[in-house]
């Protein structure tokens, strides 16, 4: 089926809405796939940043990498997210991945197609989402940052894979430290050896940056088994 057919017939089951309070757009590809109130709530995250992890920083000033990608070595080159996680943003978000209304995906993946935009070098090898441990993926029914990518692909994103597993679940990484963060995650991320990954270069997706510890740990893995280099986009991560 080609992808103008497959999306042409979920138009017709799902009307463009706006993402967080569901009212009826006008059309379907717009860069903010929100009705114009929830627009204007949406915090986008723009310069100063960090030039590596994309945290912002206060004030005004130039792009820098920041005191924790310098201390931690951040082994992927680039991430950039999109906007803060609040307001109608956090709303879809969390109708998206918590209460099983997939269908979300197809409009939160518009705003990945800006960052992917960004991405300072040639567009990378392959794209892959983070992935779920099993046992959370039988429990959510699906991989939201999986979802995201295939509606990327849907808007023309190519060089799909699914490119890492999961394969310790890892205890619930709130109220932990950084470092504790980083323990529990060790060991967690194969790549798939079936893939040759010298001289690649990898784009990985997430719906939510929190810390980084997850994508650090995945550029880890991805970097070991001899990607050239590897890159992040997130929809949303929570004002630093
Ligand atoms: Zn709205
Ligand atoms: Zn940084």
């Amino acid at each position: 089926m080609s992808n103008r057919f497959l999306k042409a017939i979920l138009d017709t089951i799902y009307p463009p809405r706006c993402t967080a309070c569901m009212t009826l757009l006008r059309q379907r590809d717009t860069a903010i796939p929100f009705c114009e109130s929830c627009a204007m709530e949406l915090q986008l995250i723009s310069s100063p940043l960090c030039s590596i992890c994309g945290i912002p920083f206060e004030g005004v000033g130039i792009d820098h990498p920041c005191h924790e990608c310098i201390d931690k070595k951040t082994p992927f080159s680039w991430h950039r997210s999109w906007a803060f996680y609040e307001g109608p943003l956090r709303t879809a978000v969390i109708r998206f991945k918590f209460q099983k209304r997939i269908e979300i995906g197809r409009n939160l993946a518009i705003p990945l197609l800006s960052c992917i935009k960004q991405i300072p070098d040639p567009f990378p090898d392959i794209v892959t989402p983070i992935p779920l441990h099993n046992s959370r993926l039988r429990q959510r029914g699906y991989n939201q940052a999986k979802i995201l990518v295939e509606h990327l692909h849907l808007n023309g994103v190519k060089k799909l894979y699914n490119l890492i597993s999961k394969v310790i679940e890892t205890p619930d990484q709130v109220g932990l430290s950084g470092s504790e963060r980083m323990d529990n995650l060790k060991n967690a991320f194969v790549v798939d050896k079936k893939v040759d990954l010298k001289g690649k270069t990898i784009l990985i997706v997430d719906d939510v940056y929190t810390t980084g510890t997850t994508m650090r740990a995945c550029a880890r893995v991805l970097k070991k088994a001899g990607a050239a280099g590897v890159y992040g986009i997130s929809l949303t991560m929570p004002r630093p």
